[in-house]
């Protein structure tokens, strides 16, 4: 496509999207409503000022703002897909990030391959811009058909959680260690069948590229194999011997998909099947994922809805979702962070899906702490610590109670903090007593 055309194209985009605007009916104002708000109420840091005052009146203000806020328009940004170095992507947290608020995105999903590992970084580093974190993660999975419906394939499923991450994350992390191990044999499996076709890649070449600590990927290979001039680009890297049953491809420790799925629903994440369009067989993995629990899948993408993938989202009952899958390759074929256009509404319908999922396993991660070990206050939440919490300094707290609270307006919305009904976990902590002013709390029981 030449300059002129493409330019004309995105004229005619913008035109549209205009004249859409135009005509927002009334569940569009409504999910646009709804959407801003959750995204601009964004933990204590934001409204910690408010956060002991605002509770009589709470709902008007929120109201008055959302109005207010509707009068300047900006549509929110949304980007449910995106990788950075701690699994197979180019950037780190902190540069995903800032990439991410320069485009515009306002909610960003770090969906790393089988880690968690980027996301207290992407925490860190979205506080600077006001962009939100969405906790995600993207889990390797092999679909096995059982009798004659479909063919074995590898199935990638996206998790979305709370801002607290997921509930029972032991659980969780204990299969993500096992597939990243298996990440690691897979590289090396891979690595023999390239020696065997009488190409010398070396692992120390693979491991440099993917960095210390981090479990390699097809990715990490296909670089290695430009990198040592064996192929022309990543694309013919994939093309001639790592696609899926290629010449140098192998499987790895991946879970059942039927299995990731319950374990994300067990955890207290939205389950969201993964760019179906590259599926050889979608129907009868979409249909055994939906019997599993899972919540929704990918039909968007930059360059639009695919018509077929969001009929079968319909048939069964998904929400529809969609990202850039962003790596930072940097190629032309590579969509940017929020460049696709989610519809404001789909937007709404995972956001209210997601809601009861999430406060359900905040409640579950504070109860435990709660009823557990009071000490631990500092590990409420995995991905964030008290020690490099501004809120603390300057504040003398008497008892448990106050910690949590002033910890939990770090990072929980006044919206959330009521949803999971804060204050019946926090009497339950009001026994413990701080025993010196900072951060070292014993439980005394008075
Ligand atoms: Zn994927
Ligand atoms: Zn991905």
């Amino acid at each position: 496509m030449g300059d002129g055309n493409r330019r004309n194209m995105n004229k005619k985009k913008k035109n549209r999207r205009k004249k859409k605007k135009k005509m927002m009916n009334a569940e569009e104002t409504f999910a646009s409503k709804c959407v801003w708000k959750w995204a601009n109420n964004n933990g204590g840091l934001l409204n910690s000022s408010s956060s002991s005052s605002s509770s009589s009146s709470g709902e008007d203000e929120d109201f008055n703002d959302v109005q207010k806020s509707l009068r300047v328009a900006e549509p929110v940004v949304f980007e449910l897909h995106s990788h950075s170095t701690r699994s197979d992507g180019f950037l780190s947290p902190t540069a995903l990030v800032e990439r991410a608020h320069r485009s515009g995105v306002k909610i960003l999903a770090l969906t790393d391959h089988d880690t968690m590992a980027g996301i207290p970084e992407a925490l860190e580093a979205a506080r600077k811009f006001g962009i939100r974190i969405i906790p995600g993660v993207e889990i390797s999975t092999m679909f096995s058909p059982r009798g004659n419906s479909g063919t074995e394939e590898p199935v990638h499923i996206l998790a979305y959680y709370s801002s607290c991450g997921p509930a029972k994350f032991e659980e969780l992390e204990e299969c993500l260690v096992k597939i990243r191990d298996g990440r690691f044999r897979r590289a090396k499996d891979m690595l023999l069948k390239l020696n065997k076709l009488k190409i010398p890649i070396k692992w120390e070449h693979v491991a440099r590229i993917a960095g210390n600590g981090v479990a390699p990927g097809r990715l990490h290979v296909a670089r290695a194999l430009v990198e040592a001039g064996h192929v022309e680009n990543l694309r013919q890297a994939f093309s001639k011997y790592l696609y899926d049953g290629g010449p140098a491809y192998a499987k790895g420790n991946e879970l059942l998909v039927e299995e990731a799925v319950q374990l994300i629903c067990r955890t207290g994440g939205v389950a969201a099947l993964a760019h179906p369009w590259a599926l050889k067989n979608p129907i009868p993995i979409i249909r055994s994922l939906k019997a599993s629990g899972l919540h929704a899948m990918e039909v968007y993408r930059s360059d639009g809805r695919l018509a077929a993938f969001s009929d079968l989202a319909d048939a069964y009952e998904l929400l529809k979702l969609g990202g850039s899958d962003f790596h930072g390759r940097g190629g032309h074929d590579e969509s940017e962070l929020g460049s696709v256009n989610l519809p404001v509404v789909a937007v709404h319908e995972f956001l209210t899906r997601a809601r009861p999922i999430w406060c359900d396993a905040i409640r579950s991660i504070l109860l435990s702490f709660a009823e557990e070990d009071p000490n631990k206050v500092s590990e409420i939440s995995k991905f964030k610590s008290l020690k490099g919490d501004m809120t603390f300094e300057n504040t003398v707290l008497n008892e448990g109670g106050d910690m949590f609270t002033l910890h939990l307006s770090s990072w929980l919305s006044n919206e959330e903090r009521k949803a999971v009904e804060v204050e019946a976990i926090r009497l339950k902590l009001s026994h413990t007593v701080i025993s010196e002013r900072g951060f070292h709390i014993t439980a005394v029981s008075k």
